[in-house]
């Protein structure tokens, strides 16, 4: 890795060089991606623009009448796994992060993906478009709410990008996956304002079945604004006090907000969320009776072990990382490593020991 210029650094994956940008500049988003060595159908260097940032709205109705006044829009579910571009460059299918690197283990889940739908089909006909979707499963950078697919990693498509960065209006991106066998999020269909108590039932819906909640995007695939159920706000809640000294202050707060005007907004039962909202706190605090450090458990399968090591380098960047185990395992007639390893996070390790040993501490 080298540092070009002020946030930007200029890294390789294999054969491939790229450029990633570290943080926001008047020009580029962070997590936007160079390519020097290859272009686009212009000529000019084959940039992927970061994947654009989506405004949370806290109240369902004013939000959607302030962001699509009389305009209809899609909705889609919102799915809780990690941002993926998936990207070809000089004919190699690379799978980059929300923060611009490219990823060993996402782009070596993304060959077997290319067997399952029409990636390289895609990437024939539209060169320099960018598929971007959540991966979901066996992830290795956060904790997810679980779903029901098999064993490994699964992609599902959001939205596609071209190579200016312009997010695809919705209708025309559903018909492009279908064409592909591209798998999306769930759609949710088209609403308007007039619309909103059929989207209303099925927020209710996603929030009992313990989903995240929605994207809602403008048909022309300009305006994009995201809202979430309750019970994920407090899910995130109880997985996050474990490493509490870690997670920024707001991380709470914000949530418990989220959840009380949702409540509100919704005419939920306060009885059954004092509840839920309590036992989401005594369960998330539940590891300090026989604690030991302030750890994330995480378990992938890779095909090949180098490809864990190099996940592992880029992971150790950040957070401390400790391999658990590999076993061999085989998963649709095919022979893949399973391993184990643990986020350590160092700081609530070190104030949870101490404050458990006695110690006293000024507030
Ligand atoms: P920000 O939007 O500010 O980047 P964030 O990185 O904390 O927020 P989230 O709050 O989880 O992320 O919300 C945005 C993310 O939700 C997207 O980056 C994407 O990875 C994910 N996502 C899941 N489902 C969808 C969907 N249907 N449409 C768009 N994004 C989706």
């Amino acid at each position: 890795m080298r540092v070009v210029q002020q946030h930007t650094e200029e890294r390789s994956f294999q054969s491939v060089r790229y450029i990633r940008i570290t943080d926001d500049t008047p020009t580029h988003s962070r997590g936007t991606v160079i390519f020097p060595d290859a272009v686009d159908r212009e000529g000019h260097i084959f940039t992927v623009w970061g994947f654009p940032r989506i405004k949370r709205i806290y109240v369902f109705k004013r939000g959607i009448q302030r962001y699509f006044k009389d305009a209809p829009f899609v909705a889609e579910e919102k799915i809780d796994g990690y941002n993926v571009r998936l990207v070809s460059v000089q004919g190699r299918l690379l799978a980059l992060t929300r923060g611009g690197f490219v990823c060993p283990y996402t782009t070596e889940w993304a060959e077997t993906w290319a067997e399952e739908m029409g990636l390289q089909e895609f990437f024939q006909d539209y060169p320099d478009y960018v598929l971007c979707g959540e991966a979901i499963g066996a992830s290795p950078y956060n904790v997810q709410r679980i779903y029901d697919v098999p064993p490994g990693l699964h992609f599902r498509l959001f939205d596609i990008a071209d190579y200016r960065g312009r997010l695809m209006p919705p209708e025309q991106k559903y018909l492009l996956a279908a064409q592909y066998g591209i798998p999306t999020v769930p759609q949710l269909g088209r609403f308007d304002v007039g619309q909103l108590a059929a989207l209303r039932d099925i927020l209710l819906e996603i929030n009992a079945r313990g989903g995240e909640g929605v994207v809602l995007k403008s048909l022309d695939g300009t305006r994009l604004v995201k809202y979430v159920t309750p019970l994920s706000d407090l899910t995130d809640i109880q997985d996050n006090l474990g490493v509490l000294f870690d997670v920024n202050s707001g991380y709470f707060t914000n949530r418990l907000l989220r959840v009380a005007l949702f409540v509100q907004e919704f005419g939920l039962d306060p009885e059954v969320y004092a509840q839920h909202i309590g036992q989401a706190i005594l369960a998330g605090f539940s590891p300090l009776q026989d604690f030991h450090q302030a750890a994330e458990e995480y378990t992938i399968l890779v095909r090949n072990i180098t490809t864990w090591h190099a996940l592992r380098a880029l992971v150790s960047d950040r957070v401390r990382v400790e391999e658990v185990y590999t076993r061999p395992v085989v998963l649709n007639r095919r022979p893949y490593i399973q391993v184990g390893f643990k986020r350590v996070f160092q700081k609530s390790t070190k104030r949870f020991r101490t404050l458990l040993k006695g110690y006293g501490h000024y507030d």
